[in-house]
């Protein structure tokens, strides 16, 4: 099934310059970039995205983390897209992440792990509507 996905390629990957690195995995694999944006996210955006972390130790350092620098958010469309991008994606802390995905190429700890997807159908349009309206999103 034709799905969308909200990703995120986090301030790391940003900063490093690698973001055409990362849609070129996504573009090679059938994902679509069908909608894209740089933004700098506030405090406030970064606590209400990662609210169900809110009772975690880490949440704190994350939001501080997701804002100290730009980041890209955009939509990937294709088959299957919640799970094809998790999968590209590999595990949480790029230790445990699989040989080949993103997050091990290019992950540099368990926080500053490159990128974020949806982990479900429900949520990827929960947060894609986060960040974007119907209009902003051009499929092709
Ligand atoms: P994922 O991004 O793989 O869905 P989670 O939803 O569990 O992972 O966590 C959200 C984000 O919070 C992670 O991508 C990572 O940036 C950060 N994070 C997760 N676990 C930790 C941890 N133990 N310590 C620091 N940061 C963490
Ligand atoms: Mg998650």
């Amino acid at each position: 099934m034709t799905e969308m996905t909200l990703s995120i390629i986090k301030p790391d990957a940003v900063k490093r310059s690698i973001t055409g690195k990362i849609n070129a995995i996504f573009e090679d694999n059938k994902l679509k970039v069908v909608a894209q944006r740089m933004i700098l996210m506030s405090k406030h955006d970064a606590e209400k995205f990662y609210k169900v972390h809110s009772e975690r130790a880490f949440f704190s350092d994350l939001c501080e983390y997701m804002t100290s620098g730009p980041v890209i958010v955009q939509v990937l469309q294709g088959q299957n897209a919640v799970i094809k991008n998790r999968e590209l994606m590999g595990a949480t802390n790029p230790e445990n992440a699989e040989e080949g995905t993103i997050r091990k190429k290019y992950g540099i700890s368990v926080e500053e792990n490159s990128v974020h997807g949806s982990d479900s159908l429900e949520n990827a349009k929960i947060e894609i509507s986060f960040f974007f309206s119907n209009k902003d999103i051009l499929s092709y």
